[in-house]
């Protein structure tokens, strides 16, 4: 299970924006972005204006940071997109939120997706009644995710109760005190809050 080690605030200085990637320290002065936001490397402070090719580009790398997946994965996603009826766009998008890294992550269960992703890979979540450590899961309306027993006194569950509470989004129904969550529906267009242009990365990907 491949994923991206180096130091994450590089790429948030790549794309000119904070991704969210290191949970609270994002919303401090420590924030890489808040201290110099420049791109990173010998020729950060120059800029180049990009072509459109360069602009789709940036859109893909963007929406793959955010959710924390690979290249291959993310062109698998879009394949199946793709496959689906509506818009691949907006296709796209649900796919990767309904991984279950994303909606522990939605649910508030966490402080990044990163987290949320380890979170899931020790195991601490069922997904109706069944462990799954497998952060790529896709769930579906109906299905129940929650904080194994063994794992609900964990102080890291402790601390992220108060941080949780009406936070969720409206297609995911969260007990917090619980650490429970289900998914009432897939999300929309409008559910998803990340500056993406999914537009743009159809684009290049139909080239
Ligand atoms: Fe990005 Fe967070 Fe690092 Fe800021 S602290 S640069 S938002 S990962």
């Amino acid at each position: 299970m491949a994923r991206y080690t180096a130091a994450v605030c590089r790429l948030c200085r790549r794309e000119g924006m904070k991704l969210y990637l290191k949970g609270d320290r994002c919303y401090t002065d420590k924030c890489a972005i808040n201290k110099r936001n420049m791109a990173p490397g010998q020729h950060g402070t120059s800029r180049k204006k990009l072509s459109n090719y360069g602009i789709q580009l940036r859109e893909k790398q963007k929406a793959k940071r955010f959710y924390g997946v690979l290249e291959t994965q993310f062109r698998n996603y879009f394949e199946m997109a793709d496959h689906q009826k509506g818009i691949t766009g907006e296709n796209l998008l649900r796919i990767l939120e309904s991984r279950l890294d994303n909606v522990v992550y939605r649910m508030g269960l966490a402080a990044s997706r990163a987290q949320a992703r380890q979170l899931v890979v020790h195991g601490h979540f069922m997904v109706n009644g069944r462990k799954v450590d497998i952060p790529s899961y896709l769930v579906k309306v109906g299905d129940e995710i929650i904080v194994s027993e063994r794992s609900k006194g964990l102080p890291k569950f402790k601390a992220q109760i108060e941080e949780a509470k009406g936070n969720a989004p409206e297609w995911l129904s969260v007990d917090v005190e619980n650490l429970r969550g289900k998914v009432v529906s897939m999300p929309s267009r409008e559910d998803i809050d990340l500056p993406i242009s999914e537009n743009l990365i159809v684009e290049l990907y139909s080239k």
